[in-house]
């Protein structure tokens, strides 16, 4: 049986482009894997049959709209759960993306579940189970919206020594292939040329060696303070299951406990590293 969302949604796809209003629909189709849903762009009515909804859609389809291939077919119909319309947000906050150049339809949602049918993490923190950045919204509201309060998850990791911390990441960066997978499934890591692909000069080791691992996975979290999504994305893609989310989310508690700052879905939010105020307490250079 269908979900409601399923339905809706192709309603919504096929007008949208019956119209002429949208030139391609990004959503999910049914996958070939572990009954998992996968990506799908449907450009034409009849196509938008094939757009389901269920909780195995876990991708972040706005990684899609990074891309200027996918921009220049024209406007873009696009599914997106809450966390996805964060970075649906970022990406205009950050003019990369004009609003006119989407329609979005989000969906509410109570989680995704990850291959082996458990909740996904980020979901245990979502705060977005609501949208409220859409053209169009599908799906019940969401009752148990939840605090977006991941100290819990973090204090084993705090409150280890700084050998042992050290000893902890170094045995997760040690695994790195340098696939950089995390940077392609990452919606905001948008650069045209990345600073790993670099070499004059050259700022970090490319061969998977682990001070170059430390460094491209520190600049990646570094980059992506503040602007993070929380979609989980980067840690889904990594092949060799680094805890890529443990590091977004130390990096978003320490931007709330510094700058009262969290990437919501209003585009017009200032985050931190993009602003200067005369009264900032300064305290990392004290
Ligand atoms: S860093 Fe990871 S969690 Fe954050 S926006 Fe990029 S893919 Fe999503
Ligand atoms: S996806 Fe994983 S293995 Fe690949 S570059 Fe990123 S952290 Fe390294």
């Amino acid at each position: 049986m269908n979900d409601e969302r399923t339905l809706k949604i192709r309603e919504i796809a096929k007008e949208l482009l019956s119209k002429g209003e949208i030139a391609v629909f990004i959503g999910y189709g049914k996958g070939t894997c572990n009954g998992k849903a996968r990506p799908i762009f449907v450009r034409t009515p009849e196509e938008a049959d094939e757009l389901i909804f269920d909780s195995t859609c876990s991708n972040n389809l706005v990684t899609y709209l990074k891309f200027p291939a996918v921009r220049d077919e024209g406007v873009v119909g696009i599914v997106v759960k809450g966390c996805d319309a964060k970075a649906l947000v970022g990406l205009i906050r950050e003019s990369q993306l004009m609003r006119e150049q989407v329609r979005i339809v989000a969906v509410t949602c109570e989680g995704v579940v990850a291959d082996d049918g458990q909740l996904q993490l980020r979901c245990q923190y979502c705060d977005v189970a609501n949208p409220t950045f859409y053209d169009f919204l599908v799906g019940s509201p969401v009752e148990d919206q939840k605090p977006r309060d991941f100290s819990g998850l973090l204090e084993k990791y705090e409150t280890m020594s700084v050998e042992e911390r050290w000893e902890f990441w170094q045995s997760q960066f040690e695994k790195c292939i340098r696939c950089y997978a995390c940077r392609q499934a990452c919606p905001l890591c948008y650069c045209t040329r990345c600073i790993v692909e670099k070499n004059q000069p050259q700022w970090i080791e490319t061969s998977s060696h682990l001070r170059g691992n430390f460094a491209w996975n520190i600049i990646r979290a570094f980059h992506l303070a503040g602007r993070c999504a929380g979609c989980g994305a980067c840690e889904d893609a990594c092949p060799v299951d680094i805890p890529l989310m443990l590091l977004n989310y130390k990096l978003e508690k320490e931007i709330w406990d510094y700058f009262h700052y969290r990437v919501d879905l209003d585009p017009e939010s200032v985050p931190p590293f993009t602003t200067f105020k005369t009264d900032d307490r300064g305290e990392f250079i004290l």
